[in-house]
């Protein structure tokens, strides 16, 4: 017998896990509307004791078809009470989320209160002051909420907090009452703003308001030292009311929220996070005295910009979700420089550009391992994954080009389209391309599909045809991807020919897989070709050997420096000898005098000399490499550039004559002229001298104990002592110790000791740890930070070139067939110079 239910209204749910998923998101945004937050935060004055915390949440909910789930990491034992329209609720907790059960809620106006304490993960407590830091997918681990960026909400907050602490979030003090010992601060209703906006700062702070012009702002502020704080408020004030008039003027939306406050934290994670209303900033980042560079005074300019950016860029308009972060960084950013760049007419701001965002990008966009800029995001617990220096990187490059490709008006004319549009809620990059599309011939979907969601490179080619009279008869580029995929990268870029008196530059506009550059027809053969000599396109570019003499020569910096990327991406791909490119980037720093194209000279050498030469090769180049390096050190050089040179020489003094060399540097026997060495330099270069077995060791680790001051250096030094030491027992208990998650927790010291473990000079020894540490990755990145796993390879796999490390790369993914895209990728990436090393000597 079959019994049939009675017809009842399909109830909906979602299949629970932990984090945040994409379809629980989906289910909740299509029903939640009105969502409004009011919370107090009792703050003791011990910092032992917990923080009591009540939520009144009300929000309308449209059709109730479903239990709703609220987001709390947090211990279940921190709940203390819930009541869902004024009846008390059982608590129900599990896998991250409290269940409102549909029969406790009703179509319409709802209103849940919850008694719990406060989760600290994110509260970044101590004895003075705290903040929250709540990006990407914290705001559940601090109070229950509905924790993904496209359900906007208001927050009304009361925080009691001791008397002696100023208090700060999103919208303005509306009452102070005393209770006791403590102050309870009252606030308005904020702004609409997404959860991982949401943000307050208390503690002890000098507080300083000032209108620059639009209203008034106030700084909160730690610093101390008269010789910072007296310049840098006024800047800092001045810099952010630039940036508003600015940006007001360019999208043509006034400031969008009811206040701009700033709180500088001593020690913070990032450079600055984007709060509405209360940004905060890494003090040391904002609170520069008279000897700061132009460089730092630009960087806390650019920095200040970025920040102000995000009001309209990421807080007015939102992603719906997490995988189009990479969005409001890249606008940020590229905000920041339209803000900035005219105030510092000295600095080459496309050198800058160029040598901050093109090896980045290529470092990994060359590799197997790739990403594309817009990644899948199933869960918001993974968006710790999406960052790396694609979104950092590359996708500045691809804005700069789609701003080009348009025409400045035109970008400018669709970003103020998208802000009205999406004004106080969330959009997408589609949405964004959709607005953009409709006011230029390019077609923006197809641009974006190869730019945005596809990984990898084009290799640009060329063929160059010359009549009898050796004129140029017919001049084609054409363009392939690296991957040998089938897309095609439309850009623009500049081709220049030298000749002896005269560098012709000529745009190539490239929105054809071939072009002809018929500009060029008709002249005589060049000396030379340089590729992208604006330093604009994205690729790998074309190089004749015969072109390595010319470029040190070239006046230009960008093309100069775009040269040395050119040869160098050659190199990597096996068309150019690694010796051979060796001794032009040597001839090159012989006579560079531009600080940014010597540091990225220098970083070039080092790669290739410890990395694509074999142990024979390296031993019998490093005494010529050395030998010119030390000769250069005791020319006339500006400060910075001395300081660069010193780094590499002190990194490959490790033959018996350059290492009493680097000795007597060390203990002051010999001063060479205008390299300023501080006591960091001193313990960096001490270290050098263990790791090549220098005969003193005893003495020089005795020396360096003492003359570190600060206990934590100290302490760090002591850790990495067995990674540098000449016993190999020792370095072998080091490794086998990092087997332990425990001691894998002082994560930038363990890298800095695998870096020292697996040296080329140690991989004899170290080898045979290889493949523990990549059977440990899983774990390293289940217990570590988000960085952390990119950086254990690196440090460990991604020192090594040897057939033998090859064999035990292939080896682990063979066993390892089911192991997380995500890891897998980054293994690839920090593999890339092993396959391409193995790749050339077989
Ligand atoms: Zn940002």
């Amino acid at each position: 017998m079959t019994v049939f239910m009675a017809c009842s209204p399909q109830k909906k749910s979602v299949p629970l896990e932990d984090g945040v998923s994409k379809e629980l998101a989906e289910f909740r945004k299509e029903r939640l509307r009105e969502v409004k937050y009011a919370m107090s935060f009792d703050i003791p004055a011990q910092l032992s004791e917990s923080i009591p915390a009540s939520l009144d949440l009300y929000f309308e909910l449209e059709g109730n078809d479903g239990d709703l789930y609220l987001d709390f990491s947090d211990r279940s034992e921190n709940l203390l009470a819930l009541s869902v329209n004024g009846d008390s609720t059982d608590i129900d907790h599990q896998m991250e989320h409290i269940r409102i059960p549909s029969e406790t809620l009703v179509e319409g106006a709802n209103y849940i209160h919850i008694d719990f304490i406060a989760g600290e993960s994110s509260l970044n407590r101590n004895e003075e002051y705290l903040y929250t830091l709540l990006v990407p997918d914290r705001a559940r681990s601090l109070f229950p909420c509905f924790d993904q960026p496209d359900i906007k909400a208001t927050y009304q907050l009361t925080i009691t907090a001791p008397k002696d602490w100023k208090v700060m979030c999103g919208a303005h003090e509306t009452a102070r009452k005393e209770m006791g010992e403590a102050l309870v601060h009252e606030f308005g209703e904020t702004d609409k703003m997404s959860t991982y906006l949401f943000s307050f700062v208390a503690g002890k702070f000098q507080a300083v308001t000032e209108n620059p012009g639009s209203f008034d702002m106030e700084l909160f502020y730690r610093e101390t030292v008269e010789a910072k704080v007296g310049p840098s408020v006024p800047e800092i004030f001045r810099i952010h009311q630039e940036s508003i008039n600015f940006l007001e003027d360019y999208t043509a939306f006034p400031f969008p929220f009811q206040k701009l406050d700033f709180a500088a934290i001593p020690i913070f994670q990032y450079g600055g996070m984007e709060h509405v209303g209360a940004i905060q900033y890494k003090e040391p980042n904002l609170f520069l005295d008279s000897t700061a560079t132009d460089n730092e005074l630009l960087g806390r300019a650019k920095l200040i910009a970025h920040e102000t950016t995000h009001m309209w860029f990421g807080d007015l308009v939102t992603m719906s979700w997490f995988e189009d972060v990479w969005l409001k960084e890249v606008f940020a950013n590229f905000m920041a420089d339209k803000i900035v760049n005219p105030s510092f007419p000295d600095i080459n701001h496309d050198l800058l550009f160029l040598v901050s965002h093109y090896p980045a990008a290529y470092g990994e966009d060359r590799t197997q391992g790739t990403n594309p800029i817009k990644q899948p995001l199933e869960n918001l617990k993974y968006s710790g994954t999406l960052y790396g220096n694609i979104i950092y990187h590359k996708a500045p490059i691809m804005m700069r080009q789609l701003e080009a490709a348009m025409g400045k008006q035109a970008f400018q004319m669709g970003v103020q389209e998208y802000m009205r549009t999406f004004q106080y809620g969330n959009a997408t990059w589609a949405d964004l391309i959709g607005i953009l599309d409709k006011g230029t011939d390019v077609d923006l979907e197809k641009w974006s599909k190869v730019w945005v969601n596809q990984t990898g490179r084009p290799e640009i080619t060329d063929q160059i045809i010359y009549d009898d009279k050796g004129l140029i008869s017919s001049f084609e580029i054409s363009q392939e991807a690296e991957d040998g995929g089938n897309h095609f990268w439309p850009q623009l870029f500049e081709v220049a020919l030298v000749y002896d008196e005269e560098v012709l530059a000529f745009p190539v506009e490239m929105n054809e897989p071939t072009v002809s550059l018929e500009k060029a027809i008709g002249l005589p053969e060049p000396k030379t070709i340089i590729y992208n000599s604006n330093g604009f396109g994205y690729g790998v570019f074309p190089v004749q050997g015969k072109d390595l003499v010319a470029i040190p020569t070239l006046e230009d910096d960008v093309a100069r420096v775009q040269a040395y990327i050119n040869v160098y991406e050659n190199t990597l791909a096996g068309k150019l000898e690694p010796l051979v490119t060796l001794g032009m980037l040597k001839t090159g720093l012989a006579t560079e005098d531009e600080d940014l194209i010597v540091r990225n000279i220098i970083g070039q050498i080092s790669h290739l000399f410890w990395t694509y030469l074999t142990d024979e090769q390296r031993d019998q180049y490093q005494k010529e490499l050395e030998a010119f390096l030390y000769l250069r050190l005791h020319d006339e050089l500006s400060p910075n550039i001395k300081k660069a040179l010193f780094g590499l020489y002190s990194s490959l003094a490790y033959t018996e004559s350059a290492r009493e060399q680097l000795f007597s540097i060390w203990s002051k026997e010999e001063i060479i002229s205008s390299l300023r060495l501080n006591e960091d330099d001193f313990t960096a270069m001490a270290m050098k001298l263990v790791l090549f077995e220098h005969p003193e060791t005893a003495q020089i680790i005795e020396a360096t104990r003492e003359a570190i001051s600060n206990p934590d250096d100290r302490e760090r030094f002591e850790f990495l002592l067995p990674a540098i030491s000449a016993d190999e027992s020792l370095r072998d208990q080091m490794a086998k110790s990092f087997k332990e998650a425990k001691n894998r927790e002082k994560e930038a010291w363990v890298s800095t000791a695998l870096d020292y473990l697996n040296h080329p000079l140690r991989q004899e020894g170290s080898i045979k740890h290889l493949k523990m540490y990549l059977d440990l990755l899983e774990e390293v990145q289940r217990t570590g930070d988000i960085f952390f796993p990119k950086s254990w390879l690196n440090s460990t796999i991604g020192q090594y070139g040897s057939e033998e490390a090859y064999q035990v790369l292939e080896s682990y993914l063979a066993e390892n067939p089911d192991l997380k895209p995500s890891l897998k990728n980054k293994l690839l990436q920090a593999a890339d110079d092993l396959y391409r090393v193995n790749r050339m000597r077989n």
